[in-house]
């Protein structure tokens, strides 16, 4: 994660005061603390037929060479979900639809002070997957043959998708 040194609204250098319950970086010229949001960025989980899950080997900073779900940062003016699909295209090949959103998680990251992950299902989807932005490799990989997620957030979705998602599945087949 990288500190923010300059104030973004005058240019001039940060000092840190404690503020409002915690030390933040702060502008004395402006009187303003500036405060650290967490950026969000989406991912989804891809479900083929076999309950397999798409992942894609990165190529780039951060953790090159590691496998993960599709994904990245929302851009302004499009929806969470708008976002996710984008990128599960730009990575994959693969045109999806979202059938529910899996869940809201932080993480920390290599730029940014912390990350909000949004992670969606998509069950639907047309295409084979390829790699393509960002990727080396995209595949379809096994519940019990994960390679090792790059990150905890991803990680966690897929945790909740094979866990509560199916259970939640199971349960409501079970109910009258
Ligand atoms: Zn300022």
């Amino acid at each position: 994660m990288k500190d923010k040194k300059f104030c973004p609204w005058c240019g001039l250098g940060l000092t840190e005061k404690f503020t409002e319950g915690r030390m933040r970086q702060y502008c004395c010229a402006c009187a303003l603390p500036v405060y650290e949001n967490p950026v969000p960025a989406t991912s989804v989980v891809v479900v083929d037929k076999d309950d397999r899950i798409l992942l894609v080997k990165r190529n780039i900073e951060p953790k090159t060479g590691w496998w993960c779900l599709p994904g990245g940062f929302l851009e302004t003016g499009e929806s969470p979900e708008q976002g996710a699909l984008r990128e599960l295209r730009e990575e994959t090949g693969i045109c999806g639809k979202i059938d529910m959103l899996l869940g809201v998680l932080t993480n920390e990251g290599r730029f940014y002070k912390a990350i909000l992950m949004i992670g969606f299902l998509v069950r639907n989807f047309s295409g084979t997957a390829h790699a393509g932005d960002d990727a080396d490799q995209a595949a379809w990989f096994d519940k019990d043959r994960l390679p090792e997620i790059a990150f905890n957030s991803h990680l966690s979705l897929i945790r909740i998708y094979y866990a509560g998602y199916r259970q939640h599945m199971a349960d409501s087949a079970c109910s009258p």
